[in-house]
């Protein structure tokens, strides 16, 4: 498929002047790949597709939350692929409520829905709840939750360059479900530094990473600044429209802004010990601004300017 085949993103200098310590830190554009399948979400599908693809199955089944990129992403594939798609989405009650945006898009592009009980959500990745789908929707091919499985990690070795790996010291990406992080330690060189930057507070997602890596050169970080999964405060509002004022790169609020105001901490709390070359994986993810927004403003917090 054509679009899977142009996919080596550029590195800009970030020029940062707040720094406490003399390093660089370059951020690689993944966000700059396709305006609806963002970053690492196109990486994770290009091989599951062309699996699809070679089993000749005629459903997508795929798992994720109300405002899940990864949905989005599956959503428009099928569409432009010609594809059936169904998404599993957490949480029985929006059944009957008004869908947000991120859930009207993929609907607009033909997605059908299920949302089951968050119970029922957590078994996701059992045997027993995919065989039972399997069963129910005969010819079905199944991803799981954020696209990472086998495939979907090795798409992501295709995200550093060799230009990347001779140069830079360390790597930095933020993390949910492991499948990018998993992927670029695979393909990073032993010399150089992983860091990951999860979404989640007190996640085991160490154990999954450990699954899909052989390596140990790298590092994991909780999400311990803003109180966990998708929570937020006006400081990272503000972080957020500041960097985007200065460098006129959008930062979504779950993943990429709050790695950046860690690596930043971590560096001016004389923390940083690993390497004076940085790589930030811009992974995008800003499609769910404006149903964040319409949640900011009932909260009645700031909202994201950009
Ligand atoms: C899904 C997503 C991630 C997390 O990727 P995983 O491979 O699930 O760890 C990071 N950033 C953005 C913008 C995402 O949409």
């Amino acid at each position: 498929m054509s679009f899977f085949n142009t996919i080596e993103t550029g590195n800009i200098d970030l020029n940062f002047s707040c720094l406490k310590q003399n390093v660089k830190i370059y951020m690689k554009r993944e966000d700059l790949i396709h305006p609806i399948i963002s970053g690492n979400k196109f990486r994770k599908l290009k091989y599951n597709l062309e699996e699809l693809k070679k089993n000749k199955n005629s459903l997508l089944i795929t798992f994720g939350g109300a405002f899940s990129n990864h949905l989005l992403a599956v959503a428009y594939l099928g569409k432009i692929e010609g594809i059936k798609t169904l998404a599993i989405v957490r949480g029985e009650e929006l059944k009957d409520s008004k869908f947000n945006t991120t859930l009207q898009k993929c609907s607009d592009f033909g997605m059908k829905f299920e949302f089951v009980s968050r119970k029922k959500y957590r078994e996701r990745n059992t045997n027993k709840y995919n065989c039972e789908l399997q069963f129910k929707f005969k010819n079905s091919y199944i991803i799981p939750e954020g696209g990472t499985n086998i495939l979907g990690i090795k798409g992501c070795e295709e995200i550093l360059s060799k230009y990347d790996k001779e140069f830079f010291d360390v790597v930095c990406v933020p993390v949910g479900s492991g499948g990018t992080f998993s992927g670029l330690i695979n393909s990073s060189l032993e010399k150089q530094k992983i860091l990951g930057f999860s979404a989640l507070n007190n996640s085991n997602i160490s154990e999954v990473i450990n699954k899909f890596v052989k390596k140990d050169n790298w590092k994991l970080y909780d999400e311990s600044f803003f109180g966990g999964y998708a929570k937020f405060n006006n400081e990272l509002i503000n972080f957020i429209n500041n960097f985007y004022k200065k460098h006129n790169i959008k930062l979504d609020f779950i993943y990429n802004a709050k790695m950046i105001f860690r690596i930043i901490d971590l560096i001016n709390t004389n923390s940083w010990t690993f390497g004076k070359k940085i790589l930030i994986i811009n992974t995008g993810g800003t499609q769910s601004v404006d149903g964040i927004n319409e949640l900011l403003k009932k909260q009645g917090c700031k909202t994201i300017n950009y």
